[in-house]
């Protein structure tokens, strides 16, 4: 750890981070509307539901992505929005 001054952008809400973690609660929430709709459709007696089996492998194929682009933009851009305690 190189000493940073985290004092100079106390208030700069980094935009792209936070376009990036909408986006990965974007996938989360498909991901979960998916399993919603597959259980909903089982329940209702379609047991050849197996559509959602590729539906889920993609979104959770989009869910690590959009994970992994959030982590790595925190890693190189250093402004994760974890440390705002600093006023
Ligand atoms: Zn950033």
């Amino acid at each position: 750890m190189s000493g940073l001054e985290g004092s100079m952008t106390s208030l700069v809400y980094c935009q792209e981070a936070r376009q990036l973690l909408d986006a990965f609660g974007e996938t989360v929430r498909e991901l979960t509307r998916l399993h919603e709709e597959q259980f909903q459709a089982i329940v209702g007696g379609d047991l050849d539901s197996t559509r959602f089996d590729d539906l889920i492998f993609m979104a959770n194929e989009r869910k690590h992505e959009a994970k992994y682009a959030y982590l790595h933009h925190l890693e190189t851009h250093r402004c994760s929005t974890f440390d705002a305690t600093t006023d």
